[in-house]
């Protein structure tokens, strides 16, 4: 139960566990509210691809227990969709968050992960091992939120693609 109250008590959404994957700094300005998320082009698109997505379902945009939210329940499955897989591993992650947090409430599930642009499909499966990296994941997710200020700006190649990138590099185009 301990894990379940720590994701709740700290409002840890899947959202959280993609960007923990991507960059703390996007981690903790997210987490403070400091969003340009719906100014960025890229996010929007993701969001038209989601609302097409799995029009023969009708159970989607699941909220559980009013803590976190899943694209789509597909038999054993929990689906979600992305554009392309060129953040798999933090998709992976968020997958495995959902998987855990269903464990947690006695619903065992596999997870499919559906990429659009490379038409493949990803299955994920949540093993004894890969609960552990949740834990893992989420007890450092923590430790981010409770900094006092954001982590500094580390320059990744998602950088150029990220809605905080003008925040994170103004300084740095002052100085040019
Ligand atoms: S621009 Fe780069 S450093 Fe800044 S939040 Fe985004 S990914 Fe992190």
């Amino acid at each position: 139960m301990k894990w379940r109250d720590w994701v709740e008590r700290h409002g840890i959404g899947g959202v959280h566990i993609h960007y923990y994957a991507l960059c703390k700094r996007k981690l903790w300005l997210y987490d403070k509210g400091i969003t340009l998320e719906n100014e960025h082009d890229r996010v929007l698109e993701g969001k038209v691809v989601h609302d097409k997505s799995y029009p023969y379902l009708e159970q989607k945009e699941i909220l559980i227990d009013n803590a976190f939210k899943i694209d789509a329940i597909d038999g054993e499955y929990v689906r979600e969709v992305k554009i392309s897989s060129k953040m798999t591993e933090a998709d992976r992650l968020q997958m495995l968050f959902y998987l855990y947090q269903l464990d947690l409430r006695g619903i065992r599930k596999k997870g499919l992960i559906s990429y659009t642009k490379e038409r493949r499909t990803e299955e994920i499966e949540l093993t004894e091992q890969n609960k552990k990296r949740v834990r893992q994941v989420i007890a450092e997710v923590m430790k981010v939120l409770d900094m006092p200020a954001p982590p500094a700006v580390k320059r990744v190649s998602y950088c150029t693609k990220c809605a905080y990138y003008g925040f994170c590099y103004a300084m740095e185009r002052d100085e040019e």
